[in-house]
């Protein structure tokens, strides 16, 4: 072994996983990163794969797994609406059987335990804002159930390893959350409000644009995911993290039309089916557990994740699975009516 620190991140060569080995790396832990490719690209790690405490294997955590490791971040998922209804019962699948993998191989290696829960388990609140003390409000059978349900599920299961065998388990919902190393066809509408402004192409509000989101700059959200994992065993949450600061989805269009200074125009497409209207986490817990709190305004995170696109676009550096993009390009063409 090379460090006495070994961590294992499920879905590492993803977004927010890509950002977390990284982190992890720089403060000596051994990373091993667990992924299948299905959102994630080997290229989201290619700067890591140099560094000797870095390992990537290829690898489907519905399928059991058997490593030696201290600690386990679960992120495994595909996490925007157009990649998990791509295949909802593969979604389903992940959250399930493959948290019920991470969770055995956590009992038998007695590693601590992290699951990347979202703010979609509150569904469509009536809460505002999200407590974790709110049950929810979750459509059990439309088209966001295979991650709504399956993220609750893991939860579930996260507690019961927790009560039944003694695990220790941390369960952090994360809610939207962005910047450098989303995919550009990633189909969340941060990456698609940017890819838009800066081809000057229409931008896709759905709906009128005034549900709301809070956004998060994905420094602040590893930062966030670290302090809960390393924190005492008694908190094993579920903690929000996110960033309090609320905007409707046409402030975040017109935010990012100033900021790219392009000449894009709004155009209005159908709100898909269960889009929540309205999502600000309470992040007390967060702070008074983990004296957390995101320290990146959305304009500053903005301005870094622009910057990242428009090297990005320039260089044609995308690479998803050739499916799913096929499946992104059709549904973006359908929701702009081109
Ligand atoms: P992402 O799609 O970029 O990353 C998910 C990663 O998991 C990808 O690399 C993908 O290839 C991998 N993966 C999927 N299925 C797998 C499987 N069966 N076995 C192994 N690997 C698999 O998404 P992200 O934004 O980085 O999200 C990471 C986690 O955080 C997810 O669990 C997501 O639900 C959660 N989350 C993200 C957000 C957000 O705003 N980004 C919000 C709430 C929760
Ligand atoms: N598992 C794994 N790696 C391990 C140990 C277990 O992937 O190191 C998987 C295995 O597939 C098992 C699941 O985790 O089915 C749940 O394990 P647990 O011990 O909780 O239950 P059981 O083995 O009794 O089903
Ligand atoms: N959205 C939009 N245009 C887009 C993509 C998304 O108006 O091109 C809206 C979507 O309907 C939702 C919000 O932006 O209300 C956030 O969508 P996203 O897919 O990023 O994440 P969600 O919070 O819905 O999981």
């Amino acid at each position: 072994m090379l460090s006495d620190h070994r961590v294992l991140v499920t879905g590492g060569a993803g977004f927010i996983g890509a950002h977390l080995c990284k982190r992890l790396l720089e403060r000596g832990d051994e990373v091993l990163c667990v992924d299948n490719f299905y959102t994630g690209t080997r290229r989201n790690v290619q700067h890591l794969l140099d560094n000797r405490l870095f390992e990537l294997m290829r690898h489907d955590i519905c399928f059991s797994l058997y490593v030696e490791v201290q600690e386990i971040f679960n992120l495994a998922c595909p996490a925007s609406p157009i990649h998990y209804q791509f295949d909802p019962v593969q979604t389903t699948k992940v959250s399930v059987h493959g948290a019920i993998n991470m969770l055995g191989l956590a009992k038998r290696v007695k590693a601590k335990i992290l699951q990347a829960s979202t703010s979609e388990v509150y569904g469509d609140p009536s809460v505002h804002p999200q407590q974790e003390s709110y049950w929810g409000n979750v459509n059990p059978i439309g088209p966001r159930s295979c991650y709504d349900e399956g993220k609750r599920c893991a939860e579930t299961l996260f507690f019961d390893y927790h009560r039944q065998h003694g695990l220790p388990v941390k369960v952090a919902r994360i809610f939207n959350t962005y910047g450098p190393g989303m995919h550009p066809h990633d189909g969340r509408v941060v990456s698609n409000f940017i890819v838009q402004a800066l081809s000057n192409q229409d931008i896709t509000i759905y709906g009128e644009g005034n549900q709301t989101r809070s956004f998060c700059y994905v420094d602040d959200l590893v930062e966030g995911l670290i302090r809960l994992m390393d924190t005492s065993p008694d908190v094993t949450g579920p903690v929000n993290l996110g960033n309090p600061a609320e905007f409707t989805i046409r402030e975040l269009a017109e935010l990012v039309i100033n900021l790219t200074g392009s000449s894009s125009r709004m155009i209005f497409r159908p709100l898909p089916q269960d889009d929540p209207r309205q999502r600000c986490p309470d992040i007390s817990k967060a702070r008074e557990l983990l004296d957390w709190k995101p320290t990146i305004a959305l304009r500053e995170g903005l301005v870094k994740t622009i910057n990242y696109f428009d090297q990005l676009l320039t260089s044609d550096k995308t690479g998803a699975s050739p499916a799913i993009l096929r499946s992104v390009r059709a549904e973006g063409k359908a929701l702009s009516g081109q």
